[in-house]
């Protein structure tokens, strides 16, 4: 789709401006009542999906133009979607994320980057990862001494895809070590990609690069067929997002799962016991691209029709992304099922939790706007009383590292691998 297919949903936005707080039947305090990281930092109505509505409206009539100010505005979102199941609590017919992206892919197409921008998809079409300095030839050295398959020489039933963050960065290697570790002890047959391993490139389609991530995409599928692999198992919520929603529509076909659903299939069907206690309490931070946005794709076609010449709807029924089904219940069960740990949430979880700020690659395009957000998650987190804060991302869970709540206070942050892993 291209800006202009929009234009009816930038006139049908009815500005009721649900889209800047959390459903208000699901509000528990006003101090964690906002849902829209860029609207909370930016605080002008341009940076909420309402607003990034009318600016599409306003560019395409030409009453606005691309300037360095709406060019900011336009990035200075972390794709999260809490805008997308906001809206969709009353609206059936408007794709407020779908709008978003495709207003950053518009300025995009117009040379309208932010600083960085253009160095990360330079780094994935040269090196197939968007850490920058990264080099592809140094993409498996976390690997070295796991005993794990290499798919593009033998056969396994699972395919371990780490994603970059936690292949490149030596702090988030830990998580994909401690993966392949864990599910090998619970003897699962698992291999990876070796040389054929790339970056999934969802986070450029969230940045609104649609081809860049396409041809990556395609490259992936390519590599997944070839690997003969059933299932395709992920520590990262992004590439989770990527394979279970984005390349279904480019002909994927293998089961996708996070490493925390194949651990709760392990833990209930007995093959993973733990034997040492974990004294500690904790709160889980949902991913978004995990949680909201982790619903898998329902293939359609059909036509938009009028109802009355007023109602849009859609013929037969669209499917409807409100972030529902996302994966809530999975690392909770894997959570509480830890000896001694005490899990206490958060006010905003499971599709209304707050974004990290780490997505849409703003943590190195925007950093102002991204540490700001994680803080806000941090003070959020600290109000629970809880001793860490675990989350499934290794992208969360490097832009929570450090950051420091509203009183100067940081908080032990931890991906839900390293504890399954401290009991087992
Ligand atoms: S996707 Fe997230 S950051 Fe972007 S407008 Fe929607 S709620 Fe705000
Ligand atoms: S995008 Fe949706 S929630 Fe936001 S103002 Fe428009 S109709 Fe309301």
């Amino acid at each position: 789709m291209a800006l202009n297919d929009f234009r009816p949903m930038e006139e049908r936005c009815s500005n009721c401006l649900g889209c800047k707080w959390i459903p208000f039947d699901k509000v528990k305090s006003q101090r964690y009542g906002e849902n829209c990281p860029s609207i909370s930092w930016g605080n002008f109505n341009t940076y909420s999906a309402r607003g990034r509505f009318e600016l599409g409206l306003a560019l395409l009539t030409k009453d606005a133009d691309l300037s360095p100010a709406t060019t900011d505005i336009i990035h200075a979102c972390t794709s999260c979607g809490s805008c997308d199941v906001a809206c969709k609590v009353s609206r059936y017919n408007l794709e407020p994320l779908d709008h978003n992206i495709e207003l950053k892919a518009y300025a995009i197409e117009q040379g309208k980057l932010l600083p960085g921008q253009a160095e990360i998809i330079d780094s994935l079409k040269k090196e197939k990862t968007m850490i920058r300095g990264a080099k592809k030839a140094a993409r498996s050295a976390w690997a070295e001494g796991l005993g794990l398959k290499d798919l593009t020489k033998e056969k396994a039933d699972v395919l371990f895809f780490p994603g970059c963050k936690s292949s490149y960065d030596e702090k988030y290697t830990k998580n994909a070590r401690a993966s392949v570790r864990i599910l090998k002890k619970a003897g699962v047959d698992l291999g990876y990609l070796g040389a054929a391993d790339l970056c999934c490139a969802g986070r450029a389609l969230q940045m609104g690069f649609k081809d860049a991530f396409e041809s990556s995409a395609k490259a992936n599928i390519r590599a997944i067929e070839a690997s003969g692999a059933k299932i395709i198992v992920t520590p990262c919520s992004d590439c989770y997002h990527a394979f279970k929603r984005q390349y279904p529509k480019l002909g994927l076909k293998v089961e996708v799962l996070h490493v925390v659903e194949y651990l709760d299939r392990l833990i209930e069907e007995g093959k993973l016991a733990f034997t040492k206690k974990v004294p500690i309490r904790v709160t889980y931070h949902d991913p978004c691209h995990l949680g909201r946005l982790g619903e898998p794709f329902v293939a359609w076609e059909g036509k938009e029709k009028k109802i009355f010449n007023q109602i849009h709807t859609w013929e037969p029924r669209r499917p409807r992304y409100n972030g529902a089904y996302g994966i809530y219940d999975a690392p909770r069960s894997v959570i509480n099922s830890i000896p001694g740990v005490e899990l206490v949430e958060m006010e905003r979880i499971r599709e209304y939790s707050w974004c990290c700020g780490a997505g849409s690659a703003c943590n190195e395009t925007n950093p102002e706007f991204s540490s700001g957000t994680a803080a806000e998650r941090v003070t959020e987190a600290n109000s629970t009383g809880a001793g860490a804060l675990v989350t499934a991302c290794p992208w969360c869970e490097s832009n929570f590292r450090g950051a420091k709540d509203e009183n100067g206070r940081t908080i032990e942050v931890l991906d839900i691998v390293e504890l399954v892993e401290m009991a087992l």
